[in-house]
């Protein structure tokens, strides 16, 4: 085999889940994580067909379901806290806005990062600075580790990849904004939710969201606005929140609780949204996986299964390969391609259908919202949910299993 001595940037949740599928397939893996330990963070994230499977192959849907977060639906509501529209979970067959099974993005990516251990190396608290390639591998400088030589560099670190800016150029060329900013955090003060996901839509393109979490009195929080792009320091959470506070001072409903326990929060994440669109994911021996190669943003709801279902299919068609990035590579893309060209497309009405600008914009779409159960309506969300199972995983374990077996004939 070649190519046995793997380096994969970011911890999240593509890249633990391709160092699963990697050591099974017989490669060394080192993961190299910016955060001082695998991030909390982040609201549910939905795991969704093929993604399912994969996690079912990988051997832990049962404790995906055991962590799983039990929530009604998605509940929109005015500012004063009356429910204009539901979308109860068991829409869509457990396959709508809210799927039936939620799990909070921190506890997966715990999931994932546990499932690598022991026999898998972890660089916490550190990034690649530096990448030389050559015809026999990969020259990595860290900005704290030693330099090291790897067969293969993965780029698995995220919207804002650090190994996408150094073998595939500025973040300006690969990435679309959508003109949303996005926060998340966790509240530990008791609300009134009623086991429901609800949303609070506000004119200016605000949209205020607290949705139970999985451990009693928790809840998690988003707070998302439209704005064109917007300059602020990316590791200032204080002028962050600063800015958040302004954007959401007349939200209405409960924002003025959110905010303050924005402040306090151990977890707030800030972000920005953005569509990555590259027509290669590969150069050479570098190689992007995940939001850093394909995010599709968290509004389709399926940035968790094209990770995972990218890391699967990464490390197969390595394994099936013996390591030969050549043939690899160009095959893990053509697999990966229409999927991520399917998941890309956003749901009906994109970013101003999320956070609506004006008070009309927004019962118009609650009135859409009421409408779900019903045509045409009924059948536009159906498509979108379904895009999720829109690949025919291929079975690598079978493969390798008949290529020994014609190999014996
Ligand atoms: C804290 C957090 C909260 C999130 N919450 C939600 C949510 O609530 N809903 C939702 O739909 N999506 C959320 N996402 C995005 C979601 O996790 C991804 O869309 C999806 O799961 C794809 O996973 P990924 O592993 O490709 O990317 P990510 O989950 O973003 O993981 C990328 C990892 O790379 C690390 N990293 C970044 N830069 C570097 C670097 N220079 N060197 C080394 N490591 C680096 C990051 O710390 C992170 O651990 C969140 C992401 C993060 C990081």
């Amino acid at each position: 085999m070649q190519n046995t001595d793997v380096l994969i940037s970011g911890g999240g949740i593509a890249g633990p889940a391709l160092a699963y599928w990697l050591r099974t397939a017989g490669f060394t893996v080192t993961v190299v994580e910016r955060a001082p330990s695998p991030r909390p963070g982040g609201q549910t994230v939905d795991l969704r067909g093929a993604g399912r499977t994969v996690v079912e192959r990988m051997g832990l849907m049962d404790r995906a379901r055991e962590l799983s977060v039990d929530q009604r639906g998605l509940a929109f509501v005015d500012a004063s806290g009356r429910v204009t529209a539901r979308m109860p979970a068991d829409s869509f067959g457990g396959e709508g806005i809210v799927s039936e099974i939620e799990i909070l993005r921190g506890d997966l990516g715990r999931l994932m990062y546990e499932s690598t251990l022991p026999g898998t190396e972890y660089l916490f608290d550190d990034t690649v600075t530096g990448l030389v390639q050559d015809d026999d591998g990969v020259d990595v400088t860290f900005e704290k580790a030693a330099p090291r030589r790897f067969g293969l560099v993965v780029g698995a670190d995220g919207l804002h990849s650090v190994v996408r800016a150094l073998a595939f150029g500025p973040e300006s060329a690969c990435v679309r904004p959508l003109d949303l900013y996005t926060a998340w955090f966790t509240v530990t003060e008791e609300m009134e939710l009623d086991g429901w996901f609800q949303m609070h839509n506000a004119p200016g393109g605000l949209v205020a969201s607290a949705r139970p979490g999985r451990l009693p009195g928790e809840v998690k929080a988003g707070l998302s606005f439209r704005s064109g792009p917007l300059r602020y320091d990316r590791r200032d959470a204080a002028a962050q929140q600063q800015l958040i506070a302004q954007r959401f001072a007349d939200a209405g409903w409960e924002v003025p609780r959110l905010l303050r326990a924005m402040r306090t929060a151990p977890d707030f994440f800030f972000d920005s949204m953005g569509q990555v669109r590259l027509d290669h994911w590969s150069q050479g021996r570098v190689v992007l996986l995940g939001d850093a190669g394909y995010c599709p943003t968290p509004l389709t709801g399926l940035g968790t299964s094209l990770a995972l279902v990218g890391a699967y299919v990464l490390a197969g068609e390595l394994a099936t390969a013996d390591g030969d990035h050549h043939v690899a590579f160009p095959n893990y893309d053509r697999v990966m391609r229409p999927y991520v060209t399917q998941a890309q497309q956003l749901p009906p009405g994109g970013a101003s259908g999320y956070a609506p600008a004006g008070a009309l914009a927004i019962r118009l779409r609650d009135l859409s919202m009421r409408s779900m159960n019903r045509w045409p309506m009924r059948n536009l969300m159906a498509a979108q949910f379904a895009k999720a199972d829109d690949i025919a995983l291929p079975d690598y374990d079978r493969t390798a299993v008949r290529q020994l077996e014609d190999g014996g004939r």
